[in-house]
């Protein structure tokens, strides 16, 4: 599948110390056949290799991650995009909200309108009423009327004599009257795109003006599902996508491309049968999922090449004991160096990088040289005990270094906060949870 063969192509670009434009070019040739087999619109993968190129060739390198790091990262930041960026989130507005499920036959219209009532009650605490418009589907009123008894969820009492227009006129009327949240309405669907679907869903939306219309599609069709969601864009306008049957989509190519086809995102996903499989649909989630990888993993990946285990294991020991030396503090300074700026590292932890002691963190390069320099002209003692540098001796270290007193003094604050700052680290967390400092530089 398609997450394998990616982690099989980006495993071997790691392999790699040093890559070549031509390692990169090579790469992302395996992607895109990947991301084809995978059924992803032909348009849509042409168009985001050339934008993973531009990035991964016109990009800055970042000393904090390797060149192989640098062009997933780049790929799974336009995975994201591709599929919608950040969440989708359905409108809720309307006293009640009216959702009008649209879709061919088969899709999943019924079923997850069942499951969308049964997410926004328990989810969000909204009550709905299930409106039954499919009159052209023998027993469609009745799969509803049943879905809704299992879930204890109303059902509009629709009648097959009833015109559609007619259930969702007086379903609505009396959603208003009994004062639900929101009015899930499930439509007809034909097995195939046609003309009267299409004019009879255009009538309901032009009367109900609904805040939501959202095409259900059938997710192991691939791009038949992606074709669909376009003619229903162009005919009806739809306003989002819940893709049906993801569990059995081994490919992926429609999550993939109907965004990029569409301009409409996918807000939801089923993934079974029963009547809690619903999935909030979140790009950045899917498109780590498919590289198979976290932010915190990449962070990992970050600090490992730098560091190693030991190394870390014997820093914690020292700074527990209280022994963290300026000795130690240069080696810091050079491994946030290797690593990139610690603003940065900090940044992908989550939470941390709000804690104010971090704050001012932020070292310049050529400060670091400064610092360097400062410490290498202090004696062992001195880097070993800071608290014998008087008056005196800062001023020998000044001249020897040539910097200046003020600059000594604030490089012992500088070591003396981080000091502090790296034993908070490693005492208890606000929820007692300890964070390690090896968790930290891992
Ligand atoms: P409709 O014709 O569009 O109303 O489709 P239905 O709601 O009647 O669903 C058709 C079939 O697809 C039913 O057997 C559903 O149980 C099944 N179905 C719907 N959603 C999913 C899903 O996410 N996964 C799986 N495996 N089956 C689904
Ligand atoms: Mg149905």
């Amino acid at each position: 599948n398609l997450s394998e063969k990616l982690n099989t192509i980006f495993k071997k670009l790691k392999g790699h110390g040093h890559l070549t434009e031509e390692h990169i070019n090579k790469a992302l040739k395996e992607v895109k056949l990947a991301l084809l087999e995978a059924d992803v619109n032909y348009k849509v993968v042409k168009e985001f290799l050339n934008r993973v190129k531009e990035k991964a060739i016109g990009q800055e390198v970042m000393r904090s991650l390797t060149p192989a790091q640098q062009v997933i990262k780049i790929v799974r930041d336009e995975l994201t995009t591709l599929m919608g960026g950040s969440g989708a989130e359905l409108n809720l507005k309307g006293m009640p909200s009216i959702i009008m499920l649209v879709g061919l036959q088969g899709s999943g219209k019924t079923t997850t309108c069942a499951k969308l009532a049964k997410f926004l009650k328990e989810k969000g605490g909204k009550s709905s009423y299930l409106v039954p418009a499919d009159t052209y589907r023998p027993a469609a009123i009745e799969q509803l009327q049943k879905l809704g008894q299992q879930l204890g969820i109303e059902v509009f009492p629709a009648q097959n004599s009833q015109t559609p227009m007619e259930i969702c006129i007086n379903a609505l009327t009396e959603a208003r009257r009994r004062g639900y949240d929101a009015i899930i309405i499930d439509t007809a669907g034909r097995l195939h795109i046609d003309e009267k679907m299409m004019d009879e869903l255009k009538q309901l939306k032009e009367r109900l003006m609904p805040q939501e219309i959202l095409l259900v599609a059938d997710a192991m069709t691939g791009q038949d599902a992606v074709n669909i969601a376009k003619t229903f864009n162009q005919a009806l306008g739809i306003t989002g996508v819940i893709l049906t049957k993801m569990e059995g989509d081994a490919r992926g190519g429609a999550a993939l491309s109907i965004k990029a086809v569409t301009q409409k995102p996918i807000k939801f996903v089923g993934v079974g049968e029963k009547l809690n499989a619903l999935e909030v649909f979140y790009p950045d989630r899917v498109a780590s999922r498919i590289l198979g990888m976290g932010d915190i993993l990449s962070l990992i990946e970050k600090a490992e090449e730098t560091m190693d285990v030991q190394k870390a294991k014997e820093l914690e020991r020292k700074i527990r004991k209280s022994e963290f030396t300026l000795e130690d503090f240069r080696d810091q300074l050079r491994r946030i160096r290797k690593m990139g700026s610690l603003e940065q590292i900090l940044s992908m932890i989550p939470g941390l990088s709000q804690m104010k002691q971090f704050k001012n963190l932020q070292i310049d390069e050529r400060e670091l040289v400064r610092i360097e320099a400062i410490i290498n002209s202090m004696t062992k003692e001195e880097r070993l005990r800071p608290e014998i540098i008087n008056g005196k001796r800062r001023k020998r270290i000044a001249y020897g270094s040539g910097t200046t007193v003020q600059e000594i003094n604030r490089l012992l604050k500088n070591y003396n906060e981080t000091k502090k700052m790296i034993k908070s680290f490693t005492k208890k967390g606000k929820k007692g949870k300890r964070i390690n400092l090896i968790d930290f530089f891992h």
